[in-house]
């Protein structure tokens, strides 16, 4: 069901290439120009399904409220010259004229040269139902769906090529927060756009350390810097919590290049909300579930150092441990045949494999090992093996034993039952990481 909010709705998707631009960045440059609205709550950035195949980067759609602001506001962000704030409520605006506002800088910059950039904007009073959001997270949604909801709420949109982009900005509308988490993202002056980035990783670290609600901000693993982008895209780095408060003192712990302007987001990143619990015969092609199984044979390591483990829940399937997840590939081989573990992951596009993305360890078996073949109890020799599972015989008298009777010994388990994630440079942006899995959102905005 549609329901109305205070202010105006924003949404926008798919602006971005792979090269350049970004959907935020745009966010900061809506807020920047439509200087006659006040924004109302904070912005939101909503990624959708992680395994559609034609998303341009983090598949990342923007939700604005904009109007006429009552009551007190508070900082959310800083652009050239002036401070931006938001209000906790006020009254909306006339949709039309905004649409009309929101598409002029929208069309100044999004991409519309690359191949797989397909913008969308919407402008409504009330949200679409809550389902749409629950659905894109998910799997595909088609278009024509969007349009009848929006329809249905009394929205207006506008499509650029394909039109793609109004299924995230209309999904990113319906998103209503069961569980959310925040980004403060920090962006470059224009002129260095493209440039290598000066951000002091010491800094990172110390920030990283005096925090305690930040989250995937460095990989002590590998070295590397997980607040700033891979890609030349105008965002300078983003860090990401689940306090508010505390990335707004965080952002300001970052040393290296000063930004240019900095938007503080609400956001479902690290909810683990693309995340369906199933069973192994229903998963299709780029499904992302939970499933819980029993490993069915050891480990096997294949060229290109992935680690496979098969499992079942009655049905089975190959779950893969890939190589750029690192450390995460021991978890795999410390498991043997009959360990009990619930997955999380995506099963990819081709074949049927389970990219695992994080494991709970529920139960482990004996390692139980046979060390060698019982002695024969009337002449004390060592018995032979009648083959698998058929238990000895003796050479010399004839004696039979049962397979039970072979001398074994119980190894340590090298691993123990709990949570493993991989490394946080391997992480994806929904992935719900184990530092914040017992956390509770203390603020509330
Ligand atoms: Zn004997």
């Amino acid at each position: 069901m549609a329901v109305s909010v205070s202010g105006t709705l924003l949404a926008f998707d798919d602006t971005d290439s792979p090269d350049g631009m970004c959907t935020t960045y745009l966010a900061s440059l809506m807020i920047e120009e439509l200087k006659d609205y006040d924004l109302i709550g904070l912005p939101r950035l909503v990624r959708l399904d992680p395994n559609v195949p034609w998303k341009t980067r983090g598949n990342a759609a923007i939700c604005l409220r904009l109007g006429e602001g009552t009551g007190p506001s508070r900082l959310c962000g800083a652009l050239p010259g002036r401070m931006v704030r938001y209000y906790e409520s006020g009254r909306s605006v006339d949709g039309r004229q905004l649409l009309g506002e929101a598409s002029r800088v929208l069309e100044r910059v999004a991409q519309f040269d690359c191949d797989k950039t397909n913008p969308g904007i919407v402008v409504s009073d009330r949200r679409p139902s809550q389902g749409l959001y629950w659905d894109a997270v998910r799997e595909v949604v088609p278009i024509g769906r969007v349009e009848r909801l929006l329809k249905e709420c009394g929205a207006e949109w506008r499509k650029y090529k394909s039109g793609r982009g109004i299924i995230g900005a209309a999904s990113a509308m319906a998103w209503r927060p069961r569980d959310r988490t925040w980004e403060v993202i920090a962006y470059r002056h224009p002129k260095v756009f493209g440039k290598p980035r000066r951000v002091d990783p010491k800094s990172v670290i110390s920030m990283d350390k005096a925090t305690r609600r930040t989250f995937n901000n460095y990989d002590y693993e590998s070295g590397h810097i997980a607040i700033t982008p891979g890609s030349p895209c105008p965002i300078l780095f983003g860090i990401r919590g689940d306090s508010s408060a505390e990335l707004l003192r965080a952002k300001d712990m970052i040393e290296g290049e000063s930004p240019d302007r900095w938007l503080l987001f609400l956001t479902n990143q690290g909810t683990d909300d693309h995340i369906v619990r199933r069973r192994i015969c229903s998963l299709r092609p780029m499904d992302s579930a939970e499933i819980e199984a029993k490993v069915v044979s050891p480990p096997v390591t294949i060229p290109g150092k992935h680690v496979i483990l098969r499992v079942s829940d009655g049905d089975e399937i190959d779950a893969a441990f890939y190589e750029p997840s690192r450390s995460f590939r021991q978890v795999a081989r410390a498991l043997l045949p009959g360990d009990e573990v619930t997955l999380y992951g995506s099963v990819r596009e081709d074949r049927l494999t389970l990219n695992v993305e994080k494991i709970h360890v529920q139960k482990l078996v004996k390692d139980i090992r046979k060390i060698h073949n019982p002695a024969c109890e009337r002449c004390g020799k060592s018995m032979g093996s009648m083959g698998s599972g058929q238990g000895y015989r003796c050479k010399r008298c004839g004696a039979k034993a049962p397979e039970s009777a072979a001398v074994s010994r119980t190894f340590a388990r090298s691993i123990r039952p709990g949570w493993f994630e991989p490394p946080v440079a391997s992480r994806r942006h929904l992935h719900k990481p184990l530092r914040r899995m017992s956390r509770v959102n203390i603020d509330n905005l």
